[in-house]
């Protein structure tokens, strides 16, 4: 811990906020076509100073409240406390409205459109999670909504799909390269480089262009901002010794994070998706098989072939199958503030199962991941973990119930 904090005095306040080019460390930036810079520094020029503005969070915060059900309980977890030997504390942003922690960001950012004057939201979207978050935001404000989604996602999440229609949304199918996520999200640029004035294009993660992933970070961060207080309630004190969270982009992880990063005490654990093993091929641990690259307009680390084309990443889950990783979360990996861990296919599966017997909680099959890391960490009776159990299991029922006929 003390040589954690020596190593890490170097890089003191470089993770909080980008600098002004939008960088962390070497990572970050806004690698965007020529036809994109209107949009791009409309918003950068603006985000800050309306979000901080008096009436904004007034606004940010009652429907956070009220809308969302904020503040999300931190829950003590005795029995998987014991199992592990360690105060286990999950935060439960699965207890939000539409189930995961999603929500935060897309209230934000389309209380943002509103400010900046825009009339039609776009949205990516892998699974469908944040197209349904954006759906949602869109029809509280009554705003016309169209999301990309990958042909393949469309076939593969059809609940998702009705959800967002029944919604009031548009769902354009890209029928692209792979048919899923990073194709859906090529073809929301392209929307919005055409659709540069009425416009907003609400990313779902800690990725894209700067001011993206500080912006996101921003409107995550109410997840660490609730837990300084929470675990202070709990235990007498703010700071846990670990905080886990689970890493697709990176945005459940950057919100439990965020309050923390400088506290070097604290150890933060992201855990990707190691799929059916970090070296079988079939994978999405960025951190361990990605190099330096550009992905969706900011300079992070990619997973890609030797001449760098993008490689097609897997995990069961959806919400981690992404080739790519928040900028933010790239330089806590370089310079060592983050220990990245991966779970793989079946490690998640079963650290799925046993929160659901230990607590009668069925967690999102992403948030299993976090959950699987605590296994590889050596936890003694004196630490104090949250883990962000960043969303609820419904959605991935259909794969439970196959793991459960196989076993
Ligand atoms: C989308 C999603 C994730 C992954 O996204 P991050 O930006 O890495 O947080 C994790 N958990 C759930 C429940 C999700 O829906």
């Amino acid at each position: 811990m003390i040589n954690r904090t020596i190593a890490l005095a170097k890089y003191k306040g470089t993770f909080e906020q980008p600098d002004i080019f939008g960088y962390y460390g070497t990572f970050g930036g806004a690698y965007i076509p020529e036809m994109l810079h209107p949009n791009v520094e409309e918003l950068k020029n603006n985000y800050l100073k309306i979000m901080y503005e008096e009436g904004f969070q007034k606004a940010f915060r009652d429907l956070l409240k009220d809308y969302v059900g904020r503040p999300s309980p931190l829950y003590y977890a005795a029995r998987l406390s014991e199992k592990h030997g360690a105060k286990i504390f999950l935060k439960r942003e699965d207890l939000n409205h539409t189930g995961a922690h999603k929500i935060n960001n897309t209230i934000g950012q389309i209380l943002l459109a509103q400010k900046l004057g825009k009339h039609r939201i776009i949205a990516e979207t892998g699974a469908g999670q944040h197209g349904v978050a954006t759906a949602t935001v869109c029809a509280l404000m009554n705003m016309q909504c169209v999301v990309y989604m990958g042909e393949k996602d469309i076939e593969r999440q059809a609940p998702n799909v009705a959800r967002m229609k029944m919604l009031g949304a548009t769902v354009i199918p890209a029928t692209s390269g792979s048919k899923t996520l990073k194709d859906a999200t090529n073809e929301a640029i392209r929307d919005w480089i055409n659709n540069p004035t009425d416009t907003h294009y609400i990313i779902g993660s800690v990725v894209g262009p700067h001011p993206y992933p500080d912006m996101v970070a921003r409107f995550q961060s109410i997840i660490s901002e609730e837990i300084r207080w929470q675990l202070k309630v709990h235990t007498g004190s703010e700071v846990p010794t670990h905080l886990v969270a689970c890493v697709g982009g990176g945005s459940n992880a950057a919100g439990t994070f965020y309050h923390y990063l400088e506290d070097f005490t604290v150890q933060l654990v992201a855990v990707e998706a190691a799929g059916c093993g970090v070296q079988s091929g079939r994978s999405a641990a960025t951190t361990q098989l990605g190099k330096p690259g550009v992905l969706h307009g900011s300079k992070s680390l990619v997973m890609q072939t030797e001449d760098g084309q993008v490689v097609e990443p897997h995990s069961i889950s959806a919400g981690l199958d992404y080739p790519g990783i928040g900028p933010l979360h790239a330089h806590l990996f370089e310079s060592g503030r983050g220990t990245f861990l991966s779970a793989t296919d079946a490690e998640a599966l079963e650290s799925a199962f046993e929160l659901t017997r230990l607590e009668g909680i069925i967690p999102a099959l992403e948030s299993a991941h976090a959950l699987a890391g605590l296994n590889q960490l050596k936890l003694t009776a004196k630490d104090t973990v949250v883990v962000c159990l960043s969303g609820r299991g419904d959605k991935d029922m259909s794969t439970y119930m196959a793991a459960m006929e196989k076993t």
